[in-house]
């Protein structure tokens, strides 16, 4: 999707500190960070929004999770613990409209938060 910034970092054309890759899903590090570890897991395909996921896409949603789970191991915060966030539209604070799953980590972190 033109002009889609993280379509950019999927086609290598916008530069991203990426954690991890695979057929479906990237990982990078969010560029203004809200925890100590903060990284954003996508599907590789332009998916808008959580209300966009329908029978056709929804595989990639496991595939995330899949994703999350691995990393969380391999950088090592998956014992401490971690929060995975999904803003939707405008209420719900999405900047950036392809789906988009937030890994708060390395702190404890405050809940609820508005
Ligand atoms: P949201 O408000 O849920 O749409 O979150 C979008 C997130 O993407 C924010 O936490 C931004 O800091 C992050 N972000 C925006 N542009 C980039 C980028 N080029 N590289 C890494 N993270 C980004
Ligand atoms: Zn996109």
């Amino acid at each position: 999707m033109q002009n889609c910034i993280f379509c950019g970092i999927i086609d290598k054309k916008i530069k991203a500190d990426i954690v991890y890759e695979n057929e479906d899903v990237l990982a990078f590090k969010d560029i203004n960070p809200k925890a100590p570890i903060h990284l954003i897991f996508i599907p590789k395909k332009h998916i808008e929004s959580a209300i966009s996921v329908n029978e056709t896409n929804a595989q990639y949603i496991s595939q995330i999770w899949l994703a999350i789970n691995l990393v969380s191991k391999e950088l090592g915060f998956h014992e401490e613990g971690f929060r995975i966030i999904v803003n939707c539209g405008e209420n719900g604070g999405q900047e950036v409209p392809h789906l988009h799953f937030h890994v708060l980590a390395g702190k404890k972190l405050d809940f609820p938060h508005f």
